[in-house]
């Protein structure tokens, strides 16, 4: 598997499974599955309510710990750096995991300051291998990486042939943040599986679609997590590592950027509110 060294030195493969919307009582089968394919690197998050699924997953599956890439994700809070403690050692506890290799910031909202320096004293003890964030713009990325001692090694974000974020992405460079795409597929959204640029170029290379879309990531170096709860998609998924884009195909992935998201803006005052307002 290929993998990225991050900002503090630890190695991310550059592939993993997601399951997000995976309900809880089918999590454990998909993910025993998915590691069973081969994956090594899951992403969950506590939002997704199936953090003790994957850990029983991951505790039958008799896969080595220190083989095991495991993300989560804390959720809203604005109750302060103790309690950000408290909501990491819940997320542990569920996943029966003695430390994790990456946990994120869901979303730039609420008291996020005081998660980040509970996050950075974690990471101090050993708890947490890598620190990072999800759904940040730039603007608020800056902001954290100036007030703080730790910069993100990680920021996820929404990022898929329309909605492609090359600027997101230079920022992060320039910063030493590595940048992790979620709904590489834009869950289907504008018709992405059927898209008359992606099947031509599916058909030129033998490979599918969604295999283009993770080839072209992957070739820009983002770190790609797709979700499928089939394993013959899962395999398919996985398999993305035996061919490469040309450059003038990686040109013709660029021309399908729309520069907007699929779902909504995280800077939207509606959205910021309806997904992050409740008081926790
Ligand atoms: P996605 O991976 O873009 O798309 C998943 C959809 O594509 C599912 O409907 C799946 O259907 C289908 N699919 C998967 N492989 C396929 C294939 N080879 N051919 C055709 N269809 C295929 O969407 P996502 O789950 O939203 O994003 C991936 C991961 O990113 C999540 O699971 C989660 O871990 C993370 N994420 C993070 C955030 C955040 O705020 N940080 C937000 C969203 C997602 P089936 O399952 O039926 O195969």
């Amino acid at each position: 598997m290929e993998t990225v060294i991050l900002n503090d030195g630890v190695e991310m493969p550059i592939l993993g499974f997601g399951v997000y919307q995976v309900p809880p009582e089918d999590t454990e089968e998909v993910v025993a599955t998915a590691l069973d394919v081969g994956y090594r690197h899951i992403d969950t998050a506590a939002a997704y309510g199936n953090e003790e699924a994957v850990g029983r997953a991951i505790a039958t599956s008799g896969v080595p710990r220190d083989q095991l890439f495991v993300t989560t994700k804390m959720w809203v809070q604005d109750k302060g750096q103790d309690y950000a403690t408290q909501l990491f050692e819940e997320s542990r506890t569920k996943l029966g995991l003695d430390y994790l290799d990456l946990y994120l910031i869901h979303q730039p909202y609420g008291d996020y300051y005081s998660s980040w320096r509970a996050m950075e004293r974690l990471h101090a003890d050993g708890a947490i291998r890598a620190i990072g964030v999800s759904n940040f713009y730039p603007d608020r990325l800056v902001d954290l990486i100036n007030h703080n001692e730790i910069p993100p090694a990680v920021n996820q974000i929404e990022t898929h042939p329309f909605f492609q974020r090359n600027p997101d992405q230079e920022l992060m460079e320039s910063n030493g943040v590595q940048m992790e795409s979620w709904g590489p597929f834009a869950e289907g959204r504008n018709h992405l599986f059927t898209d008359p640029t992606l099947t031509e170029i599916a058909s030129a290379t033998g490979k599918s679609v969604a295999q283009v879309v993770l080839r072209w990531l992957i070739q820009r170096e983002v770190v790609v997590i797709p979700k499928s709860v089939r394993r013959e998609r899962m395999v398919e998924n996985f398999d993305v590592f035996g061919f490469e884009l040309t450059p003038e195909q990686m040109d013709q992935v660029a021309t399908l950027d729309k520069g907007t998201s699929a779902f909504f803006d995280h800077r939207d005052p509606e959205w910021v509110s309806r997904i992050g307002g409740g008081r926790s």
